[in-house]
Parts: C-alpha cells; sequence; structure tokens
C-alpha cells in the first residue's frame, strides 16, 4: 500500500524533527530550524487560512513562565511543541 509507506515515512521525518504537526488543524510545516534540545518548537497557526509560521523558544525562558503559573495538576518538563493560534497580519 504506497499510502501507507508515505504515512510512515512522515512519521519518520516528524519523528526526526525535519517536519512539525499540527495537531489542531492537522496540517505539517517543514521545520527550517536545527533544533537544539533546549529548543521548545513553537507553531503559530493561523485560525483563518491555517497557514503556520515557526519560532523556537528557549525552554529555560518558559520554564520561568510556568513556575510562575504555579501548575498543580501539569507537568510540562516532557513538553516539545506548542502551538499558539494567531491571525495572519493580511487578514487585520
Ligand atoms: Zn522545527
Ligand atoms: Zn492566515
Amino acid at each position: 500500500m504506497p499510502f501507507l509507506k508515505a504515512h510512515r515515512s512522515l512519521n519518520t521525518l516528524i519523528k526526526e524533527g525535519y517536519v512539525h504537526k499540527s495537531d489542531h488543524h492537522n496540517t505539517y510545516v517543514l521545520c527550517k530550524f536545527s533544533h537544539s534540545k533546549n529548543d521548545l518548537t513553537t507553531l503559530t497557526v493561523c485560525t483563518k487560512c491555517k497557514d503556520i509560521e515557526e519560532v523556537v523558544i528557549d525552554k529555560n525562558k518558559l520554564g520561568l513562565l510556568l513556575n510562575v503559573l504555579d501548575l498543580k495538576k501539569f507537568n510540562t518538563d516532557k513538553l516539545q511543541q506548542v502551538e499558539i493560534p494567531a491571525i495572519c497580519k493580511s487578514f487585520e
């Protein structure tokens, strides 16, 4: 099944960090960074056209923010990726 094969290799690309998947819109973006261990992949996703812009947050900086939030229920140590909903500037 050629579809299955393609799907599997896409998963491999995601696992190796060459492609990121937006869970909110089920879309994919090619990674333009070579990530270090401290990177938190951050996908800014347009809620209108589903375009994605990838930016990188230093996990240490996000850690400071999460400490401020004082989460009781969640452990964010293993967080690899976050998504931020946004709207393209062209829609403003
Ligand atoms: Zn990336
Ligand atoms: Zn857009």
